[in-house]
């Protein structure tokens, strides 16, 4: 029985969701796959990346004004991040709810953020916020691949520094 099957094309959505550096450096990927996993969403699309500053900033352009706008860009490329793509019915309102929270200390226990995190800055995770962000949010992590590897910056987890 796969839940995100038992559904017509129209109502299967697709969200972007980040293990962010933090989440990758304490361990907790594992963690956070599995909780996605067990809810029935399907995995489209994995990848462990070093994200350059200037598709952080494209990321979170809708942020720029914000005074912690540069703390969010140096926590974002501070070391590698996981990019997926997950599918299923209502899996952008869902995928938030499973998220918790943007402040970890208002996230409700049993939320990945509650669970996990305490603060805003370190909050472990991101998933897109709509179902129009969730297909933009996917393609921009194509294109950060891409540009990546015409850059020749991609940065292997493995190779010993
Ligand atoms: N953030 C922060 N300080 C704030 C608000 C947000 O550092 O006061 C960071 C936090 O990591 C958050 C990200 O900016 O996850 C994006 O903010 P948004 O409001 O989109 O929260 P989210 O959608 O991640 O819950
Ligand atoms: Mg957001």
């Amino acid at each position: 029985f796969l839940p995100h099957l038992v559904a017509s094309m129209e109502e299967v959505e697709q969200t972007y969701i980040m293990i962010k550096p933090d989440g990758v450096q304490r361990g907790l990927v594992g963690e956070i796959i599995s909780r996605f996993e067990r809810k029935g969403f399907k995995l489209t699309g994995l990848k462990l990346f070093q994200c350059p500053k200037e598709l952080a900033e494209e990321h979170y352009k809708d942020l720029q004004s914000k005074t912690f706008f540069p703390k969010l860009i140096d926590y974002i490329t501070s070391g590698p991040v996981v990019c997926m793509g997950w599918e299923g019915v209502g899996v952008v309102a869902s995928a938030r709810k499973l998220i918790g929270a943007t402040n970890p200390l208002n996230a409700e226990p049993g939320t990945i953020r509650g669970d996990l995190a305490v603060q805003t800055g370190r909050n472990v995770v991101h998933g897109s916020d709509s179902p129009d962000n969730g297909k933009r949010e996917i393609v921009w992590s194509s294109a950060f691949e891409l540009l990546l590897d015409m850059n020749e910056t991609y940065i292997r987890i493995f190779t010993e520094s």
